[in-house]
């Protein structure tokens, strides 16, 4: 996707503060943290929303849940996190790239 801007830090067009890289996943830093450790974990496939997902990616999303719980234990979060998937614009998606938030390490939002 030309203008998708995960696609372009995926590709390298845009900066981000990268912590994982493989030839499914990128996970980086969110450009506004709202908590100590705020990652953002997307799959190199682009994918609009969660409900533009269908079986064909349940592998993809298996693999993308493990990686979070991976990460979160590499970034320190071993007493817990929280991981948040915004959907569609009444889900407050924003960036229509799918991505899950990995959230930890002090005050977290509610819900
Ligand atoms: P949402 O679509 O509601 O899940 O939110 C998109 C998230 O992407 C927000 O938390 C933004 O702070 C974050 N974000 C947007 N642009 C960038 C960027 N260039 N680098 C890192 N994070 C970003
Ligand atoms: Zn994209």
């Amino acid at each position: 996707m030309d203008d998708c801007i995960f696609c372009k830090i995926i590709r390298g067009e845009l900066p981000s503060k990268k912590v994982y890289e493989d030839d499914d996943a990128y996970a980086f830093h969110d450009i506004h943290p709202a908590a100590p450790v705020h990652l953002l974990l997307i799959p190199k496939l682009h994918i609009d929303s969660l409900a533009a997902a269908d079986e064909r990616h349940a592998g993809l999303l298996g693999k993308l849940m493990l990686l979070a719980s991976k990460l979160a234990k590499q970034h320190g979060l071993e007493s817990g996190f929280k991981t948040t998937i915004h959907t569609g614009r009444d889900g407050g998606q924003v960036v229509f790239h799918l991505h899950l938030h990995i959230l930890g390490g002090g005050k977290i939002p509610t819900l």
